[in-house]
């Protein structure tokens, strides 16, 4: 996926102040001009606002760019695909890992058996 670190934040941060703006009234903070990109400091404004899930698995996407693992699913640590991060850029597992972490809660919460293995 050839997109640059500067344009995946763009992303999430757009997708951020979205998200604050409809739900909140909170307006993003003017850009002088599209090359300059939003402050950390705007950010940390914005993201004290509330505490609210979205907001943490934006935050979450914002420090995956940072550490460089942004797009990769947690699961299976392959690429996710534009489709999915297009969906949603917080995006951290890949379709098929989602259905295997369904799987997984799914089976923690009812067991079907009892457990008489251990
Ligand atoms: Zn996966």
């Amino acid at each position: 996926m050839a997109v640059s670190k500067l344009s995946m934040r763009r992303v999430i941060i757009s997708n951020l102040f979205e998200y604050l703006k409809l739900n909140y009234d909170f307006e993003r903070p003017a850009e002088p001009s599209p090359s300059v990109q939003i402050s950390d400091r705007d950010i940390d404004i914005a993201l004290s606002y509330k505490s609210d899930h979205r907001l943490g698995e934006l935050r979450e996407a914002l420090s995956r760019v940072e550490k460089g693992t942004y797009g990769y699913c947690i699961g299976c640590k392959r690429p996710l695909t534009r489709a999915d991060l297009e969906e949603d850029p917080a995006k951290r597992v890949c379709a098929s890992c989602e259905e295997s972490f369904k799987m997984v809660r799914h089976t923690a919460r009812a067991p079907q058996s009892a457990d008489t293995s251990r």
